[in-house]
């Protein structure tokens, strides 16, 4: 009787010795990681082979805190690339900053949900001190606001479903068809995902001489669609920096054509958002102020920890229309004592993380300066790389470096000789860089790619990669 009422009373957070040991265990891991800005570049190993070495760690009774944290820390945290290795330069790559880092530890600690002003007010004013930041790098005008989501997928899929609501709303006719949105071959993946989700079709739609979508293209796409057509076009999806070449698309001649052509203007600069806030880049942008949604994502160069996107409207209200959800047990959250601003009305989620807080802290502790120079140091890198492909024999450039990414070629490899050279280099615990591919004149050839985003990544990195390739 006695035994048995000791372990009711013993509950998952009643604190024990072990569980003593495993939050000092992660404190120190967590403290150690961070702390190290030249952490091992780890490769994947099949998730048989984890098996094995891991074991059963789900059981009846739990394996306890110690253990289980030991297998992550010795095993599974070795099978994992760190995103901000200093010669990680594949995909987009991330450097969240130790303040951000920390703060999304006491975001989780505070165990705040994010979805509405009632229970989340002290969280969601940080975001919002962070979201008006972001805001005015856009120079949309004051009324403009936005929130904070998962990430680029979940802002573009926002947007769009806001662009689509306002569509059906200015004309009931609008309901009888299915959406149409234009875009540019280089516009992300997510897109055309998105797209599928809502039920959409998609047009892709580049200038030829520019690779990327200008208004010129644009107005003519737009002048040869059928009426039926042109009746199911309600917006087009602008990419602020292609994630494959750092592109911007043409944002002021587009501009101009949806105002023209009442069309929803939304500009997906989920990796190139960061560059708003590099003075030597910003002219790049302009037309972006005359958008109606914008993505950024500061996981990508904001030094965010994942994840962390964020939607940014001209008109908050045509977002509410949208996302609004309503629910018996919802109500109480619109009651007088309650009202604030509800990131739940804006994006597709309800429960939320409060994914910009980390943003916050990192930005109150540094500086938005800091910010500008960290983004400004990935151009810079990207120039040099720029520079010393062109001074060496082996290599060249496929084009002028688009932001922070360099597009280039070992002369006289073949696509395979691209993918051996990533798997040593990453085998072998050296480098990440992964081979892309680029379109000229209908034919594609596959590339090199670097894409700078850590600001630690040194000159003699990108030197030493270079001669990997010799
Ligand atoms: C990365 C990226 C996305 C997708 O963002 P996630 O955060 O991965 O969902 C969308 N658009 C662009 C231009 C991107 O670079």
């Amino acid at each position: 009787m006695a035994e048995n009422k000791k372990n009711q009373m013993k509950s998952m957070h009643s604190i024990d010795i072990d569980t003593v040991e495993m939050t000092l265990d992660i404190m120190k891991y967590a403290i150690n990681r961070i702390s190290n800005t030249n952490p091992e570049l780890a490769a994947p190993k099949k998730e048989a082979d984890l098996l094995k070495l891991v074991g059963e760690t789900i059981t009846k009774d739990g394996i306890g805190g110690e253990k289980a944290f030991s297998i992550f820390r010795d095993i599974l945290a070795k099978a994992a690339v760190p995103v901000d290795h200093p010669r990680h330069l594949a995909f987009v790559p991330a450097a969240p900053t130790r303040a951000a880092i920390l703060f999304d530890l006491v975001t989780s600690a505070s165990s705040i949900h994010g979805a509405y002003w009632m229970t989340g007010a002290g969280g969601i004013f940080c975001e919002n001190r962070a979201m008006e930041w972001l805001v005015s790098l856009t120079g949309l005008p004051e009324k403009a606001f936005g929130v904070f989501t998962s990430g680029g997928t979940a802002a573009n899929l926002s947007a769009i479903v806001a662009a689509r609501e306002a569509w059906r709303a200015k004309n009931e006719e609008n309901n009888a068809f299915k959406g149409l949105l234009i875009t540019s071959h280089g516009a992300h993946s997510s897109v055309k995902s998105m797209a599928q989700v809502i039920d959409a079709d998609l047009i892709l739609v580049e200038d030829d001489q520019e690779d990327k979508l200008t208004g010129k293209a644009l107005q003519k796409t737009i002048n040869n669609l059928s009426e039926v057509d042109r009746k199911r076009l309600f917006a087009i999806v602008a990419t602020g920096g292609t994630t494959n070449a750092g592109i911007i698309d043409d944002l002021s001649g587009i501009a101009s054509v949806c105002k023209k052509e009442d069309l929803w203007f939304h500009v997906d600069a989920a990796y190139g958002g960061g560059a708003l806030a590099a003075p030597s880049v910003r002219h790049l942008f302009n037309g972006i102020e005359e958008a109606d949604s914008i993505t950024i994502d500061p996981h990508k160069w904001m030094f965010s920890p994942y994840d962390c996107g964020a939607v940014i409207y001209r008109n908050m209200q045509l977002a509410a229309n949208a996302h609004s959800q309503k629910g018996a047990y919802l109500d109480i959250f619109k009651d007088d004592g309650a009202q604030g601003f509800n990131p739940a009305d804006y994006q597709i989620q309800l429960t939320r993380r409060l994914r910009g807080m980390p943003l916050w802290f990192s930005l109150a502790m540094h500086g938005t300066e800091t910010y500008t120079k960290a983004i400004e140091r990935g151009l810079t890198l990207a120039q040099n790389a720029a520079q010393q492909i062109q001074d060496l024999e082996h290599v060249e450039l496929v084009r002028e470096p688009g932001l922070s990414c360099v597009l280039y070629r070992r002369k006289g490899w073949e696509a395979k000789d691209y993918v051996d050279w990533t798997y040593q280099n990453h085998q072998s615990g050296f480098a990440l860089v992964t081979p892309t591919k680029w379109t000229t004149n209908g034919e594609a050839e596959t590339i090199a790619r670097f894409c700078f985003i850590n600001p630690d990544t040194t000159e003699e990195d990108i030197a030493d990669i270079l001669k990997t390739m010799e």
